[in-house]
């Protein structure tokens, strides 16, 4: 394989990781801001924004290193909307088991991309590169094992809470 087509599909894949964490913040963001009865989903989501808005800095310092002006970066919309998690799950009174899968989803999606994104980063001689989205993936992975633990808790409290006839509030 060419320097080049490594070069490419990794400058690429940085693009697409690029817009995939603002989708991220634009799911993550409005669902916090909603969360009253969950307290320890929105203390998660809010490290996971920190962590959000870090993971973003490190693909920056790497697209810079290849001379990408940031300027340049468009992020383009991705397939998998947040406008799915932001706005229909609202209307509906189980917008926090919605919005527990939807946050499933979304991190499996993003640890499927740094998986891929190191795959490049390893065939194009980037060794450099594979550190910075080596602690992108372990945050990815920690959020989506902190989900899956506790979609069962959030599920019971939900159910209690609709049998206290709460549920409207998310
Ligand atoms: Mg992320
Ligand atoms: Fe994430």
């Amino acid at each position: 394989m060419s320097d080049d087509t490594t070069r490419d599909i990794f400058i690429a894949g940085l693009k697409n990781a690029h817009a995939m964490e603002k989708q991220a913040l634009s799911i993550m963001e409005p669902q916090v801001k909603r969360i009253e009865n969950y307290p320890d989903v929105a203390a998660r989501l809010e490290d996971h924004i920190r962590e959000t808005a870090r993971q973003i800095d490190r693909l920056d310092e790497i697209l810079t290193s290849f001379a990408e002006k940031n300027s340049s970066l468009k992020d383009a919309a991705l397939s998998f909307t947040g406008s799915m998690a932001a706005f229909s799950h609202t209307v509906t009174g189980d917008e926090i088991l919605k919005n527990s899968m939807t946050n499933f989803a979304f991190e499996h999606f993003e640890i499927a991309a740094y998986r891929s994104l190191i795959t490049v980063a390893e065939l194009g001689g980037f060794p450099a590169m594979v550190n910075p989205l080596q602690a992108n993936l372990n945050e990815e992975i920690a959020m989506a094992a902190w989900l899956e633990d506790n979609l069962r808790s959030t599920t019971i409290k939900f159910a209690k809470l609709k049998e206290a006839g709460r549920s409207a509030k998310m």
